[in-house]
């Protein structure tokens, strides 16, 4: 064992599967675009088993489809959407493509036929277009709950944001504004006064109340009415800690399944031992509200 024990919150970390294809955008912050450069060893067959040996193990995690673009296929999410029971929250992060094969009524159909098992779908929509992005009309009718991701990515135009914002209030869904979370380090995560993101959506927007844990947190705000988050988080997912017992754990936060299947414990590239974590110790979620209020 090359690993200390494993140890994670109650009902399991979150398991993130890489869609086996790919989105046609180039965003400049991308971390995962290399992954798909090569996609021999893709295969949804074993992303499909590794899926129910994630159910099996934790039956109430929760699942998130990333990529790539989770859309561009839709037999294959459908797939693989069709394997994970109902006793789990799925999320799909997307960009809601334009794309030549599949028309938006087929995507909006998909959500209608899906809707009971999609918790949420994340849409990206960037301060600065990075996508061919379809109407925002279309957003409106998606059938299952939506969020918009925003990354405010370096020299970000803050003077467009509340234009921005204001965009997405027709629709009333709410937005998490990101910051480049490679840049994120244990002692800059709560760290408030040289933080400039935080600082401009303070002077716009109505600051909330914070949460947060040991591995991510969020700044919550209200403008007319809509909620906004401001979602920080350190850019891998295994924390090392002794507890009082003198026992170290790794204490996992998110676990990868990679487009060819691998199971992987960070997303640092080091593969999970399955049978290692069938042993996993749980411990209450360490999610908690620190100050005001983020439920509104
Ligand atoms: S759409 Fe997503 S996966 Fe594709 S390049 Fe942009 S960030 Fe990367």
């Amino acid at each position: 064992m090359d690993h200390h024990p494993y140890k994670t919150r109650e009902g399991g970390a979150t398991v993130t599967v890489f869609v086996p294809y790919d989105c046609q955008n180039h965003c400049p912050f991308c971390i995962n675009k290399q992954e798909y450069a090569d996609c021999s060893g893709f295969s949804l067959a074993k992303i499909i088993d590794s899926i129910r040996t994630m159910d099996a193990i934790t039956p109430r995690c929760d699942f998130v489809f990333t990529g790539g673009e989770p859309l561009a296929n839709l037999d294959a999410l459908q797939q693989m959407l069709d394997a994970i029971p109902a006793t789990h929250k799925v999320y799909i992060n997307t960009t809601f493509p334009v794309q030549q094969h599949t028309s938006p009524e087929e995507m909006i159909a998909f959500t209608e036929r899906n809707r009971d098992k999609i918790t949420c779908m994340n849409i990206s929509r960037h301060l600065q277009k990075y996508v061919e992005e379809g109407p925002d009309e279309l957003l409106g009718r998606i059938a299952c709950p939506t969020r918009i991701n925003c990354v405010l990515y370096r020299n970000y135009p803050a003077h467009k944001l509340v234009d921005y914002v204001e965009r997405f209030l027709p629709y009333g869904i709410p937005i998490q504004f990101r910051y480049d979370y490679t840049a994120t380090t244990p002692e800059n995560l709560y760290e408030e006064e040289n933080d400039k993101i935080l600082q401009d959506l303070r002077r716009l927007f109505t600051y909330k109340g914070l949460d947060g844990c040991r591995m991510r947190n969020g700044f919550h705000f209200q403008y007319k009415g809509l909620h906004m988050t401001y979602h920080k988080t350190l850019p891998y997912s295994t924390i090392v800690e002794t507890d009082e017992n003198g026992v170290t754990y790794d204490i996992l936060y998110d676990i990868l399944i990679k487009q060819n299947g691998d199971i992987h414990s960070d997303w640092t590239g080091v593969k999970m031992d399955v049978e290692g974590y069938r042993h996993v110790v749980f411990e209450p979620y360490d999610l908690h509200v620190i100050n005001g209020n983020v439920d509104f």
